[in-house]
């Protein structure tokens, strides 16, 4: 695995790459691998001839008051992993690189960056998107692999390529758990003891409302009623959001449709957690992943 710091130099591996008549795949990460990402490392091997993983935590997405100086940053760690599942380039460019004196672009999407996360974290998809066109750019893989975990950044992010014409096709993993359902984030170091048990609550709540739903439940505002029943008897929970919405729009469904996303924001002991559940509909009845 070659380690590359510099935008010239991932550019013309890359470009190289492409007139070898490799398949390229872009695996976008902010390090302190887990699971997760691994899975999406997996994905991209099994499709694609040239692997390119990066480890980036970009500033322009964390807000004034979040955890960019104290996100972990386990980097040989990480290194010594992706070299071992296979990945021939590791993009690990320092924040100047990507950001250097005197830059100014931004691009958003309009809309849906502005719910949900975008509403509890202003810019917070701005700095997203931006990034991620730029290392589109810069690599201009065939796939682009990114997990379910997040599902409105994929959604925004699967706009952002259709709106711009990226050659990029974006292909959507699914969401990596810990046993006991919590789904796997570089975030859930900072889960310790009771919180830790405690954040097991999202999943158990989503685990509700695939029980109802696939015993003939379709009115959201029920489902969002027992969701809020199972996270308010953990008291370390505090909800930000809970809310079913269509998969396409991320707007609010009063019944259940085809492809809608069961979304839940909360915080526990201070840190911030994300999870949902999909919801489509095959044949008559909806399967509810989570
Ligand atoms: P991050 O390092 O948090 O920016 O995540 C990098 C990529 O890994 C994003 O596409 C995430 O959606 C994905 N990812 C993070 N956690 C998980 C998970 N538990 N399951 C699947 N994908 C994940």
């Amino acid at each position: 695995m070659e380690i590359i710091r510099t935008v010239e130099a991932m550019k013309q591996a890359s470009r190289a790459a492409v007139a070898a008549g490799r398949i390229t795949g872009l695996v976008p990460t902010m390090g302190a691998l887990h699971e997760g990402h691994f899975s999406l490392v997996r994905e991209a091997r099994k499709r694609c001839s040239s692997v390119t993983a990066t480890i980036f935590v970009n500033p322009t997405q964390f807000g004034p008051r979040e955890d960019l100086e104290k996100y972990p940053r386990p980097f040989a760690a990480d290194r010594d992993a992706l070299e071992k599942m296979g990945v021939d380039y590791l993009f690990a460019p320092a924040a100047e690189e990507i950001y250097p004196r005197g830059f100014s672009t931004a691009v958003e999407v309009a809309g849906l960056s502005e719910k949900f996360e975008g509403r509890s974290r202003p810019l917070h998809f701005r700095g997203v998107t931006t990034v991620v066109l730029k290392l589109l750019e810069i690599m201009r893989p065939r796939l682009a692999f990114f997990g379910r975990k997040d599902a409105q950044q994929e959604r925004i992010i699967r706009q952002m390529a259709r709106d711009l014409n990226l050659d990029a096709e974006v292909v959507a993993c699914p969401i990596v758990r810990e046993d006991d359902g919590l789904a796997l984030s570089s975030r859930n170091r900072y889960l310790v003891g009771e919180d830790r048990t405690s954040a097991a609550a999202l999943h158990r709540s989503l685990q509700d409302a695939r029980m109802r739903i696939e015993s003939g439940e379709r009115d959201s505002p029920r489902i969002l009623q027992a969701v809020r029943g199972v996270l308010s008897s953990e008291p370390r929970v505090a909800l930000d959001y809970a809310q079913i919405v269509d998969a396409g729009t991320f707007d609010p469904v009063d019944v259940l449709q085809p492809d809608c996303y069961i979304l839940l924001a909360a915080i526990v002991g201070g840190t911030r957690l994300i999870d949902n559940a999909l919801v489509e509909q095959v044949g008559n009845t909806f399967q509810v992943t989570v």
